[in-house]
């Protein structure tokens, strides 16, 4: 598991992007049903305060979604913690594709449990500001691309897992057809209005088994580059 470092003025355990208002998180994280101690460790570890903007650092860690600006968010912590723990339970899957970076805060979590994560942004403004966010925190085993995200990584492919952090009405085939025979996607799926999340694993044979997990929301899955 990978620990970040902490800015100095963090250390000294005050204020609202302190080491006791991640750990108060983590604790409302647990009492709201999030099982699992890897997640539970490695969000109380990455500094959530870091992938937004100053002038939001004293609500960093709320439970709550915050703009990243260009109409983006980023997603809920227990959101977070749920999709990272449903996409973790049969195993640590080696080679994770996610789809919308947004802030990293996602993919920085993931890049603390599994070895490589690979993940795509439309939206190159956001995604340069990610990719120093990983450089500053020393994440080696984060890769970067500024694509439309429905093409999936064709490249890279296959992968062991794949998240999606943006909802379309359906999960396009494109990114189906990238995942190993048994592996494991995790998508929001719906419209603005009613989306449900949804958990498809590879049954080794070309089909997939579909579990719904839940109401979320999370903002479109666009098509092209912006
Ligand atoms: N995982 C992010 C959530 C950001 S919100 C985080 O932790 O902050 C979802 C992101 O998906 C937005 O940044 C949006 O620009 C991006 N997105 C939407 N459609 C996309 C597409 N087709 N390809 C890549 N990224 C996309």
């Amino acid at each position: 598991m990978t620990v970040y470092p902490l800015p100095a003025s963090d250390l000294k355990g005050e204020g609202m992007t302190s080491q006791r208002a991640r750990d108060r998180l983590m604790t409302s994280l647990k009492e709201s049903g999030i099982r699992d101690a890897r997640v539970i460790d490695v969000m109380r570890s990455v500094p959530r305060h870091h992938f937004i903007d100053q002038a939001l650092h004293s609500r960093a860690y709320e439970n709550t979604a915050l703009p990243i600006g260009h109409g983006q968010t980023i997603s809920q912590p227990w959101v977070v913690a749920r999709m990272t723990e449903v996409l973790i339970e049969f195993g640590v899957p080696q080679r994770v594709l996610e789809i919308g970076t947004g802030s990293g805060y996602q993919a920085a979590v993931l890049a603390g449990l599994v070895p490589q994560l690979y993940t795509v942004e439309r939206i190159e403004e956001l995604l340069r500001q990610a990719r120093r966010r990983f450089r500053q925190l020393g994440l080696a085993n984060v890769r970067t691309r500024h694509d439309d995200g429905k093409l999936g990584w064709v490249d890279e492919a296959p992968f062991d897992a794949i998240m999606l952090t943006a909802a379309g009405d359906t999960v396009p085939t494109r990114i189906l057809d990238q995942l190993t025979p048994t592996g494991v996607l995790v998508a929001p799926v719906g419209s603005p209005s009613k989306q449900t999340l949804i958990r498809m694993r590879g049954d080794g044979n070309g089909d997939f088994i579909q579990e719904e997990l839940g109401p979320v929301s999370f903002v479109p899955l666009l098509g092209g580059i912006g």
